[in-house]
């Protein structure tokens, strides 16, 4: 079943007499509990293609169907709470708030939302990305890669419909980063989340189910791995 689908998706960024065509015409759909990983060199387009799938960003024309539904037809409201609730967002900061111990920032959208956690499924969570023993420290007192795997555990804890990660590993060394990634997607396919990757490194990449290729803002070919 498709849960996410772009249709002939632009994105022109328009400075003074430049444009940039960042996106042009692209169309991709991903299947419920995929992990798919969208590959290109720095500025082909990735995370411009990311924030349109989140509903970051508005596209110049096209749309983005999440679900079934039309992410841009929402209202600016309504598109903030899809975006709260439906998403996951993984970036390459950890974004952890730093007076929270490490449960409290798994927690807190949950929260946020005045819903109370699902204790059951978020300690699977927890359990899953290896930070059982670290529930009571600071984001100060845990690694690069560690603070890393609180951000997957947060943005997985609240069921999003898609999880978003872009360049999650840019801060943390070649082998924190391998571990990162294996453990996102040994996360993802148990707990069945769809998950949207968005990397330059070939060795995460080859990690996903399909690599989508991304150059001059085009799809290049979704080749099954
Ligand atoms: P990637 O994530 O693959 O590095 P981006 O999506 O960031 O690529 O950028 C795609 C293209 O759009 C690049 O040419 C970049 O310079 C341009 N671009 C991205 N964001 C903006 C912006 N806010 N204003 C103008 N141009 C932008
Ligand atoms: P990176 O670590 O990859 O640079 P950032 O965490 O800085 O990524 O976020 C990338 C962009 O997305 C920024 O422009 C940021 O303001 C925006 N952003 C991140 N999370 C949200 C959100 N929940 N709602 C709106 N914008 C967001």
């Amino acid at each position: 079943m498709t849960i996410l689908k772009t249709m002939n998706l632009k994105k022109i960024y328009t400075n003074g007499a430049t444009s940039v065509h960042a996106l042009n015409n692209v169309n991709l759909s991903v299947e419920r509990g995929e992990f798919v990983a969208v590959v290109g060199t720095s500025g082909s387009g990735k995370s411009t293609l990311l924030h349109m799938l989140g509903g970051l960003d508005r596209p110049t024309s096209g749309t983005v169907t999440v679900d079934g539904k039309d992410i841009f037809s929402l209202k600016e409201e309504a598109l903030t709470i899809f975006r709260r609730r439906k998403v996951g967002f993984v970036f390459q900061s950890f974004n952890l708030v730093p007076i929270l111990n490490v449960y409290e920032n798994i927690v807190l959208p949950i929260q946020l939302d005045g819903n109370k956690p699902d204790k059951s499924y978020v300690n699977q969570i927890i359990q899953t990305l290896g930070l059982d023993d670290k529930l009571q420290r600071l984001p100060s007192q845990l690694s690069g890669g560690q603070q890393q795997r609180v951000a997957i555990a947060r943005a997985l804890a609240t069921k999003p419909i898609i999880v978003l990660a872009d360049e999650p590993t840019g801060n943390l060394d070649s082998k924190t980063s391998q571990d990162v990634i294996g453990l996102l997607k040994v996360t993802g396919e148990k707990f069945s989340q769809t998950i949207v990757l968005i990397t330059h490194n070939e060795e995460h990449a080859q990690l996903a189910d399909r690599i989508i290729r991304i150059e001059d803002g085009k799809i290049l070919g979704g080749d099954r791995v």
